[in-house]
């Protein structure tokens, strides 16, 4: 088995900001391709994400770093919903 298979929509889930900030170690960048690669629940996770962070810094920028909290925290429910 390949790593890529021990990556789970739960880390995407966890992964998805630093995943768009640019920040995940390159290691870790390579398994969330990958797993993106396979998984359209994760690509329409990452496109609902990078919506809501465009539309939340275009609202306020100074509140970004407040924001994203509560917008991910209603993303997560969601992704689970869509899971179930
Ligand atoms: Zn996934």
């Amino acid at each position: 088995m390949s790593a890529a298979a021990t990556y789970v929509c739960r880390q995407f889930v966890e992964d998805v900001t630093a995943y768009l900030d640019g920040a995940l170690p390159e290691q870790v960048l390579s398994l969330v391709e990958e797993h993106l690669a396979d998984c359209p629940h994760c690509r329409e996770y990452l496109s609902q994400m990078r919506r809501t962070i465009v539309m939340t810094r275009a609202i306020t920028e100074a509140d970004v770093d407040a924001m994203p909290a509560d917008v991910r925290e209603r993303l997560l429910q969601a992704f689970r919903d869509h899971h179930e």
